[in-house]
């Protein structure tokens, strides 16, 4: 039988994410066809994808950009049409155009695009885990309602999409389902004391030992959050109750993650750290298809090893535990501080160990706050990065 054809929207298609999710489309033509591509402000990049690609549409976020891509799509004798602005991204991503959206913005500003996708009842391949600790419980409430699909991408969130019972989202609330054990590869500063750490650079932060990506979940990984954004994410998107959510150290990154089921069972998902197994496995999904990557070869490893993480050297993993049981506004709350964190430490105008002082002291302003709407949850992002900014300035 012939696969049916998926159109897919990829937003942010020049990031990390994106240009392996581009990848895995590319080795199956007669599966996948990209038909929507977006990017910030990288307007020659989107460009260049579109003659590869070929899209419906192209959007580029940064608006002042327009012209540049409306002229560059028909220099290039291209059909694509040229859109610009965050609400074109919304519009695409609901549109008629794509059956399938990969979410693979960075931070916040991939909440809105995700919500319209999750309105229009597509298939979402999710990476952009800060639109799930923005607005989880809103995501959750849009999928159901709309009967739209997650397949979660973020390699942990993969891995226990694959050994819950299925339909997987909201499978930890099963009874049988005791715990989900999420990995951490610990970053690039395993092992390192709060001394040690003091003087880091952002160029260090970025140099993961197993994975290669984007700046800010580079740094996100190096302090922990990562595991802490990852931690809020499994809550919502599998609603697992935190404290059945654990975090274990496996330096290797090949044990993607486990659940742990009542009877002393524990399931994990394994293979080499490559984004485009996830990818694969949600354009895929249920079935399976080639990713590209590189068999595992478990003898030629050897050895998986597992720690307990360092919660006083790395205390972000701790501060998302706590915002996530204070409740939905706080975990809005730390994302937006942590995101104006990060910002500010890629800028060299914060050091890596502000940056959970910062974020535990925007908790500690604005944890009473409350907001269900995404109007409310909006306007808290952005009153906790006027709180972050006007501290950074202080
Ligand atoms: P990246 O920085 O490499 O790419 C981000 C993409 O988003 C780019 O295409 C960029 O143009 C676009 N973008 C950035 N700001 C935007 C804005 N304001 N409006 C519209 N578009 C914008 O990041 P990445 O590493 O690909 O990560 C993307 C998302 O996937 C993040 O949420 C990250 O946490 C998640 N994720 C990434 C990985 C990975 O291996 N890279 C793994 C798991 C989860
Ligand atoms: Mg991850």
């Amino acid at each position: 039988m012939q696969p049916v054809t998926r159109r897919v929207a990829v937003l942010g298609a020049t990031g990390s994410i994106g240009d392996s999710a581009l990848d895995v489309i590319a080795r199956h033509p007669d599966r996948f066809r990209a038909t929507v591509l977006s990017a910030n402000e990288k307007v020659d990049d989107l460009i260049e994808l579109c003659r590869r690609f070929r899209p419906d549409a192209a959007v580029i976020a940064d608006e002042s950009k327009f012209a540049t891509l409306r002229d560059g799509l028909r220099g290039a004798g291209l059909a694509t049409h040229a859109h610009a602005g965050t609400q074109a991204l919304s519009d695409l991503a609901g549109s008629d155009h794509c059956d399938t959206v990969i979410a693979a913005i960075v931070g916040a500003a991939g909440l809105n695009s995700t919500l319209a996708a999750a309105r229009a009842g597509k298939r979402i391949l999710l990476a952009n885990k800060e639109a799930v600790v923005v607005a989880g419980a809103l995501l959750m409430h849009e999928v159901a309602a709309h009967g739209a699909e997650i397949v979660p991408i973020d390699s942990e969130h993969n891995a226990i999409f694959q050994c819950l019972p299925h339909p997987a989202l909201g499978a930890a609330a099963r009874p049988g389902v005791r715990r989900l054990l999420l990995t951490a590869s610990g970053g690039p500063f395993r092992g390192w004391d709060r001394a040690r750490l003091a003087a880091v650079t952002p160029e260090q932060a970025c140099a993961h030992p197993n994975w290669s990506m984007g700046r800010k979940i580079s740094v996100d990984s190096a302090t922990l959050m990562n595991k802490g954004l990852e931690v809020i994410e499994a809550h919502w998107l599998f609603a697992a109750a935190p404290e059945r959510i654990e975090v274990v150290v496996h330096p290797q990154s090949i044990v993607h993650s486990l659940v742990e089921y009542t009877d002393g069972s524990v399931l994990a998902q394994l293979g080499n750290p490559d984004m485009r197994t996830a990818l694969a496995h949600g354009l895929a999904w249920p079935e399976r298809i080639e990713a590209g990557v590189a068999p595992l070869d478990l003898t030629a490893l050897g050895r998986l090893d597992f720690q307990p993480p360092d919660l006083t050297a790395f205390p972000c993993l701790d501060l998302a535990f706590r915002a996530l049981r204070a409740g939905p506004a706080a975990s809005t709350v730390l994302n937006a501080a942590n995101e104006i964190a990060v910002s500010a430490f890629l800028q060299r105008r914060a050091a890596f160990l502000a940056i959970p002082d910062l974020i535990a002291a925007c908790l500690d302003a604005l944890a009473a706050e409350r907001a269900e709407s995404l109007e409310e949850l909006l306007a808290l992002d952005a009153r906790a990065r006027q709180v972050a900014e006007a501290r950074l300035a202080a």
